[in-house]
């Protein structure tokens, strides 16, 4: 017979390890799937300075870990596993991984959101050798030389900002004339002299001989095209959720999110979303937590509706 756990937990994220501290402290037979090390994206960024508690701030790979080694306390159980198929047809749900078969009452899903590609030619081949997804990772191989931020949001703001106090000269590419970014990124950006905005702009194409030595970029509204030579391009252009492994077993938003409200219930009975993965206003590691603390909640319930653990 196999083994039934109350809750599996797909993501180690701030929301999967949330929802797996909640669920295991509340007495919930809980396992948390993670395919590579604790934190999610969340371990890729620098320094957070927004998640209360924190006077100076945390970076993220320790505020990963610090959350891991807290659910383990109250026995959630971690197993580094990649998920690749669902079934949540049945009262007892089924997880396919890399590391067997797994069964639960309730799942919670919180798988989050992987950096959105440029999807030019050689973009895959480039990666790590001057074309990266974050800043705080990679930003230290750029001392004293010339990058590109791409993208317009607070993400590629932030990582300009960081990367103006690295690196000699920062070419900022948006495809727009406005950028999405708050205000609070707006002016240190406009006031950082080795920072030259590129408005209107996208890439065409990455120029490289063995690594990158620079991007060709076209105005949009004049058609012209402009080569900026170049160290290393960041590429900072939102992400995409990853719901691949789903195959249509819950349902999803057109652009890829899966639909849950603040109750983070989904389509599918006891299958909850939490964190960057599921349809929400604001992506931050204190609302994925949350989510993780609402999901556990509701998943309790569920277990209590249908008879108790
Ligand atoms: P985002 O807010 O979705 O911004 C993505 C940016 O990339 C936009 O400027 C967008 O342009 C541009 N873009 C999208 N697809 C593109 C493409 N194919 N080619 C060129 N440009 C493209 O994503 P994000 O900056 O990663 O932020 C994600 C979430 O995290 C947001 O909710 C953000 O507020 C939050 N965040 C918060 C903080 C903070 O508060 N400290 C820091 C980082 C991130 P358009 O503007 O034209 O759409």
């Amino acid at each position: 017979m196999e083994h039934i756990h109350d809750m599996v937990v797909i993501g180690g994220g701030p929301a999967g390890y949330t929802a797996a501290l909640y669920a295991a402290r509340g007495g919930l037979d809980t396992v948390l799937l993670e395919r590579l090390s604790a934190g999610g994206q969340m371990a890729l960024t620098g320094d957070i300075d927004n998640y209360p508690g924190f006077d100076e701030g945390i970076d993220g790979f320790t505020l990963g870990v610090r959350m891991q080694h807290g659910a383990e306390r109250f026995g959630a159980r971690t197993v580094n596993a990649e998920v690749t198929a669902v079934d949540f047809s049945q009262p007892v749900k089924r997880i396919v991984t890399t590391d067997g078969v797994y069964h639960a009452r309730t799942v919670v899903i919180a798988a989050g959101a992987d950096p959105r590609k440029l999807g030019l030619d050689g973009e895959q081949e480039l990666t790590g050798s001057g074309v990266h997804y974050c800043a705080h990772c990679d930003g230290r191989f750029y001392k004293d030389k010339t990058v590109a931020v791409i993208g317009g949001g607070n993400s590629a703001a932030a990582d300009a900002l960081y990367l103006s106090r690295l690196a000699k000269k920062v070419y900022m590419v948006h495809r727009r004339d406005a950028l999405r970014a708050e205000r609070i990124y707006r002016e240190p950006l406009y006031n950082a002299e080795n920072v030259e905005l590129v408005w209107d702009s996208i890439v065409t194409e990455l120029i490289a001989d063995t690594r990158l030595t620079g991007i060709r970029v076209k105005n949009v509204k004049t058609g012209e095209a402009t080569q900026l030579n170049c160290d290393g391009a960041f590429v900072s252009i939102g992400r995409v959720p990853l719901t691949g492994f789903l195959g249509g077993s819950v349902a999803l938003d057109g652009s890829g999110y899966i639909i849950a409200d603040e109750s983070t219930r989904t389509s599918a009975d006891g299958v909850f979303a939490a964190g960057d993965i599921r349809t929400k206003a604001l992506r931050q590691v204190v609302t994925a937590a949350a989510d993780g603390a609402v999901a556990a909640h509701y998943a309790e319930e569920y277990i209590s509706a249908m008879g108790g653990l």
